[in-house]
């Protein structure tokens, strides 16, 4: 049995302890409960919010990371609907829907907000990324904008390590990749797509949805939150299938949240169980259970792809 001790960050210094995981696998087949439902006419943006203030104030070790993730997501809510009436504004008239959005240059204009983007982290981050965002607006707009494109093109020239540059950038141009994803008319063929069918990014967790008598899985692209489905056990780092090497840990606090671990590539995945939990928000609850991250490191895991904050 391990012990939580330390979050595995790179901002963050908060620790809290939580019990020990316990192991199983994938091959049981799970309740279907009643889900309750948030109101509708909240978009995403807000959906996350609401339960990123929820969890603030259930979840007292992840409290820092959450409050810094509602102001991020406060600023990204904000922008998703000021992108959305420019979209609308543009495309009025043209009729058109984009079938490769993401291939298309970065639009330099999109630079305007991110000063602004930068205060918000200068006045709410933890030091490192306060730091890194003075050194930012140091830079001018110029610099802004190449960090952005660098970021943009990331699938194609490599991606930026992980750290503030690639927070920032990730951060600042998710509700535009989210806006341009829910407008696209991309399609896609192929059982199982290992990176996301739109950005062809890699997946940044997985939710389980109720169907039937257990659970449908899909993953969520951790840069434009697509979400599609995927095989239940398969690992989404290396395509291994076999079930004993495909380990499932949950621990009392967080029974709904799931690190899926793979032993033959040794990374891992946190998938957010909404047969467990209908409340839950994936994007939040994967954010919100960091003491799993760090246990599943502590056994010899490394994380598939790091979220939003970097863990
Ligand atoms: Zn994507
Ligand atoms: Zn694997």
């Amino acid at each position: 049995m391990s012990k939580f001790e330390h979050y595995p960050r790179r901002f963050w210094t908060s620790s809290r302890a939580l019990r020990a995981g316990r192991r199983g696998t994938d091959n049981h087949s799970m309740s279907n409960r009643s889900i309750s439902r948030r109101p509708k006419t909240q978009n995403e943006w807000q959906r996350r919010i609401a339960r990123a203030e929820e969890l603030c104030a259930q979840y007292s070790f992840a409290g820092e990371i959450l409050r810094f993730y509602l102001v991020i997501a406060r600023f990204q809510e904000n922008f998703y609907e000021e992108l959305g009436r420019s979209f609308e504004r543009s495309s009025a008239g043209a009729g058109r829907v984009d079938s490769e959005p993401f291939r298309r240059p970065l639009h330099p204009e999109l630079t305007n907000r991110f000063e602004s983007f930068l205060s918000v982290v200068e006045q709410n981050g933890p030091d490192q990324l306060r730091e890194a965002a003075r050194e930012l607006q140091d830079g001018g707009d110029d610099s802004h904008f190449q960090l952005l494109k660098v970021f943009w093109n990331g699938t194609e020239t490599g991606p930026l390590p992980p750290g503030p540059h690639d927070f920032f950038a990730c951060a600042f141009l998710q509700p535009y990749a989210a806006g341009i994803r829910s407008r696209s008319s991309v399609r896609w063929s192929g059982p199982t797509p290992y990176r996301c069918p739109f950005c062809k990014r890699k997946p940044g967790l997985g939710v389980l949805r109720p169907l039937g008598d257990g659970g449908q899985r899909s993953l969520v692209c951790s840069f434009c939150l697509a979400e599609w489905e995927f095989r239940r056990i398969v690992c989404p780092g290396c395509g291994e299938e076999n079930p004993a090497k495909l380990p499932v840990y949950t621990a009392e606090e967080l029974k709904h949240v799931r690190v899926e671990g793979c032993d033959s590539c040794r990374s891992y995945i946190k998938t957010v169980d909404l047969t467990k939990s209908g409340l839950a928000e994936p994007i939040v609850d994967e954010m919100a259970s960091i003491p799993l991250d760090l246990w599943a490191q502590k056994q010899g895991y490394a994380k598939l792809q790091c979220n939003l904050l970097q863990l």
